[in-house]
Order: structure tokens, then C-alpha cells, then sequence
């Protein structure tokens, strides 16, 4: 594939998926062809739908499909509602270790108008995103939570110098880019060894980004500062289930969880656009749900595909988007109603793509 042009997967996933990761597409679409950016779309089947057609909510042959791409656009997936049988299995925790995307970011910004508990949050949470807690995850066979007896669950986490470090080094990145200050947060007053182990490796990469000043928060005190004083912190690192909890915190901070996209980052080139919201079933199909969580994790992509590659028709891409998907936001007759807006998905949508011209 010649370096100007990028190959992206385009996986629905369940319930509003099918509705906001085609309007990801459609308004990348726009942008790439005001800039010329070739995209080479791949849409694969996952999730409920590719159960019914495929015998698998994951079929064979996905993940080294994916593997050739440059990247790829999830929607949300649903599994809870999965009907149980062996074809049945949430696809997540199977994408996020194969391509070893070990750097969750999750960006929060406010936008004035739309009911924002503050109008100066400009900030990214990056979560580790392959150990910790998350016992579908944190380790190669069985699961890091089990039930010795009838009275009694375990659940491990696991943190690793390794981890800990390629996570920091990636939020530094981000940092730098950025205003150039990152926080680590943790609680190693009381995981002396596991937090302990997490701050010392954040330290230590640290080292490497001299232009990036740092501190540390203990994860009760970040909380409470989230809610009281979120413009005093720009990047963010921290643990798994630690940055899951407090990227939700961010999100309802900005006006829910239809504005919190996130995009993961791996080992290899491959990265993944995935909104943090759910397929939230209680509004598929009804033209309700906010696009913008999905179409700006799909701008995220296209933005780190094109730096990452040098692609400037990429980075230019995104910018058009970004200041469309700004105009959208600042007018409630184009945004949704889950942020005080009086149109749907498909009317955001289109005017989202109408403002790229
Ligand atoms: P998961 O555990 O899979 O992340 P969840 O149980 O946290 O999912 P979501 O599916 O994320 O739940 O949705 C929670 C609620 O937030 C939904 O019921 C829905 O009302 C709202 N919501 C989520 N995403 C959007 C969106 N894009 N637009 C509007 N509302 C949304």
C-alpha cells in the first residue's frame, strides 16, 4: 500500500453501533476526499449479527485480516445480551491482547452550552489497558478472578515493570504534543508493591521526557480533583481499572458518555478506534444516540495513523473533522439530545459532513 493512503477495518459492533460507526465513516469519508487521503475501507463482521451469519461473534479469519490493516474503527459491542453458546464470546478482551493495544487514551473536553459541569476540561486519561484487575485479560490462560470456595473470591491484578513503563512512555508522548505536563495516578500508600511498582517505572520513563513536567495523585484525591478542578490537569496515566472508572467520571463531567471517545494503542503499528461508552440497547435503532464518541475515536485514529506514517493528508483529514465536528457541537439544532441538542444521529451526522463542504 503506497504511504499516502491508509487501510481501515470497519467493525459495527451491536446495537447503536450499526448506527454511529457508519456515521464515523461517512464523515471521515468527507474529509479525506476534500484532502485526498485514500482510504481502502474494509468492513468485517462481528458481534450479534456476524453470530447469525457466521456461527461466531468473532469469526475465523479476523484477527489476521485486521493483522494486514493499518487499522481499525470498533463500535461498541453488546455481549452481555449474547445468547450463551460456544460461538457466543465478547470479542474485546480477544482484540485488545492480540494486537497487544496496551495504551487506552481517552481524551475530555468541554464544550460551552451543553450542559458541562465545567467549561474548562481539556484533558486525557491514557489507561493501561492489558493487566491490572481485568481478569478476562491479565493473564494468558484461565482468568485472573476465581472462587476457591463457596464463601471466598479472589481477584488478582497484575502490574509489570514492562507494562507500567510502554504505558508511561506512551502517555509522555501524548504529553508532550500537548501541554506538556502529566500525572500519574495510583494509590501506592496502600499497594505498596503494585502501585509502587507502576509510579517507579512512570518515573523512570520520565527520565526520558525532560520537556514533560510530572507529578503524582493518589486515585481518591485525583477523583475529588476531577470534580472540583479539572482544568488543572492535562495528561493523565494510570492503571486499568483505575483509568476505566475515572474516564467514565471525566465523560459525565462533559456531558455523558456520548462525548467520551477513546483510541487504543499497541505494541505494533495497529491501532484500534473505540468510543468508552457501551452499545447502550435501551436507545439502538431509534436515531438517538451521539455519534460524536465514535466519529472523534475514528478521528483519533486517522490523526495518530498520520503522524505515526507521515501522512500529512491524514493529519489534515482530522483537522477538518475536528473543527466540523466543533461547529456541529456549538449549534443545537445539529447535535443530539443527550446534550441538549434537537436533532438525531443521522441529522448530526449529516451536518457534521455538510460543514466539511
Ligand atoms: P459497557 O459496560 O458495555 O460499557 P454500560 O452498561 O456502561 O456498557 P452503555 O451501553 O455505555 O452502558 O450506556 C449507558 C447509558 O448511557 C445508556 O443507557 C445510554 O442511555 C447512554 N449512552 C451511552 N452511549 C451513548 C451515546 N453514544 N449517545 C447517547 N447516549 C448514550
Amino acid at each position: 500500500m503506497a504511504a499516502s493512503s491508509l487501510t481501515l477495518g470497519v467493525l459495527d459492533g451491536d446495537d447503536i453501533g450499526h448506527e454511529i460507526v457508519p456515521a464515523a465513516v461517512a464523515v471521515i469519508r468527507a474529509a479525506a476526499a476534500r484532502t485526498g487521503l485514500r482510504i481502502d475501507w474494509r468492513p468485517m463482521p462481528i458481534g450479534r449479527r456476524a453470530l447469525d451469519t457466521h456461527g461466531s461473534t468473532l469469526p475465523e479469519g479476523t484477527l489476521e485480516a485486521l493483522g494486514q490493516m493499518d487499522g481499525f474503527i470498533l463500535g461498541p459491542i453488546g455481549h452481555r445480551a449474547y445468547p450463551k453458546g460456544p460461538g457466543a464470546i465478547n470479542p474485546h478482551p480477544i482484540l485488545r491482547k492480540h494486537f497487544d493495544l496496551y495504551a487506552n487514551v481517552r481524551p475530555t473536553r468541554s464544550y460551552p452550552g451543553i450542559g458541562c459541569l465545567h467549561d474548562d476540561v481539556d484533558l486525557v486519561i491514557v489507561r493501561e489497558n492489558n493487566e491490572g484487575f481485568q481478569p478476562d485479560r491479565n493473564v494468558v490462560a484461565g482468568s485472573g478472578e476465581f472462587r476457591p470456595t463457596d464463601d471466598v473470591t479472589i481477584s488478582v491484578r497484575v502490574i509489570t515493570r514492562r507494562g507500567s513503563n510502554r504505558v508511561a512512555r506512551a502517555a509522555l508522548e501524548i504529553a508532550r504534543h500537548r501541554r506538556k505536563r502529566l500525572t500519574f495516578v495510583h494509590k501506592d500508600t496502600v499497594f505498596k508493591l503494585g502501585c509502587g511498582m507502576f509510579v517507579e517505572e512512570c518515573r523512570k520513563a520520565a527520565e526520558d521526557y525532560p520537556d514533560v513536567t510530572v507529578d503524582d495523585v493518589i486515585v481518591d484525591t485525583f477523583a475529588m480533583r476531577l470534580v472540583r478542578d479539572p482544568g488543572s490537569f492535562d495528561v493523565v496515566v494510570t492503571t486499568n481499572m483505575f483509568g476505566d472508572i475515572l474516564s467514565d467520571e471525566a465523560a459525565g463531567l462533559v456531558g455523558g458518555l456520548g462525548m467520551a471517545p477513546g483510541l487504543c494503542l499497541g505494541a505494533g503499528r495497529i491501532a484500534m478506534a473505540q468510543a468508552t461508552h457501551g452499545s447502550a440497547p435501551d436507545i439502538a435503532g431509534r436515531d438517538l444516540a451521539n455519534p460524536y464518541a465514535m466519529i472523534e475515536s475514528a478521528r483519533m485514529l486517522v490523526e495518530w495513523l498520520g503522524r505515526d506514517r507521515g501522512i500529512e493528508a491524514a493529519v489534515e483529514t482530522a483537522r477538518l473533522v475536528r473543527t466540523a465536528l466543533d461547529a456541529a457541537i456549538a449549534d443545537p439544532e445539529k447535535r443530539t439530545g443527550d446534550i441538549g441538542g434537537r436533532t438525531g444521529t443521522r441529522g448530526m451526522t449529516e451536518a457534521i459532513v455538510a460543514a466539511i463542504g
